[in-house]
């Protein structure tokens, strides 16, 4: 079994096949799951369904989708966030018909990372698209989607998967299931996935946990920093540490956090690309470890 199979279980997959059967389907969809992987697979999943309704998973297009190389399920963005060069390539595209398919597919992973002016961009296109073109836009965070981009769209929002389901997806995946795996991934199909298959993720996911917990004062830093600007595994830390901070934004919006208010969140963001840039630049991981560390518990004094 592989995650596209098991996301066929779910509940959002058969309210669309429903829709999809009662001819009521929208022309633009906004899903959301704090799961990159769950986003992007059930999006390939709609797209497999449009083309193949029995989803053999072996015929032309069912393969083409998998592969990422369908003439009309287009994949953006192209590069690493959707910028506004992707909305003008889907512009331009928009109107050109499908070439072997009865729908012109548009799958934009990680919107939640779109510039403000792509989402703009994009507002026309999602808004009165040409007959049998679909937008299937997913986000790991609606926090960062603009209003208008929300109100153009219908949202599905995914669920958790039972543990059961999740056990026979690792089973009949890696063969192995981590415990910690499970509990870290909270039901989430793609997070489980990945914490199984990467035990050093899932060290930097406890580390990064911990340091949040307890870095309180800058007798704390050395002894995080330490640890933080080792060489291996460096980028993954300030990615889990800016994912984290995502969750408790999130927790911010729903009234359940105390330690952060909002402001402070995007200083720390602000933080934290700056880090990653320093990284890039081959900057003494020390030093930005030091200052991310000391930049983060700032925030949270000065801010409260
Ligand atoms: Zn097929």
């Amino acid at each position: 079994m592989d995650i596209i199979n098991l996301l066929k279980e779910g509940v959002e997959y058969k309210n669309f096949c429903r829709l999809l059967e009662n001819n009521k389907l929208s022309h633009a969809y906004l899903i959301s799951s704090p799961d990159e992987e769950y986003n992007k697979n059930f999006c390939k999943l709609l797209a497999l369904k449009l083309n193949c309704g029995a989803l053999c998973m072996c015929c032309g297009n069912c393969l083409k989708i998998l592969n990422d190389t369908h003439p009309d399920v287009l994949n953006y963005p192209k590069n690493k966030n959707f910028v506004v060069d992707d909305a003008k390539a889907i512009i331009e595209e928009i109107n050109v018909l499908p070439m072997i398919s009865n729908y012109k597919i548009f799958i934009i992973n990680n919107f939640n990372k779109a510039t403000t002016q792509a989402q703009n961009k994009l507002l026309k296109s999602i808004e009165e698209p040409p007959k049998n073109v679909l937008f299937f836009i997913n986000a790991t965070t609606l926090e960062t989607i603009l209003p208008t981009v929300k109100s153009r769209t219908q949202k599905i929002t995914l669920s958790t998967f039972e543990k059961a389901s999740l056990i026979k997806l690792l089973k009949e995946k890696d063969g192995l299931v981590n415990e910690n795996a499970l509990i870290e991934g909270e039901g989430w199909p793609g997070l489980t996935l990945k914490y199984n298959e990467n035990q050093n993720f899932l060290k930097n996911c406890k580390f990064v946990e911990d340091l949040l917990e307890n870095l309180k004062s800058s007798k704390d830093i050395i002894k995080y920093s330490a640890q933080f600007s080792n060489k291996e595994g460096f980028e993954e830390r300030l990615n889990i540490l800016e994912n984290s901070f995502d969750k408790i934004l999130l927790n911010i919006v729903n009234g359940e956090e105390k330690d952060y208010s909002k402001e402070s969140i995007a200083l720390i963001f602000e933080k934290i690309n700056e880090a990653k840039k320093q990284f890039l630049a081959n900057c003494n991981l020390n030093l930005i470890a030091d200052c991310l560390l000391l930049g983060i518990l700032e925030v949270k004094y000065i801010c409260k």
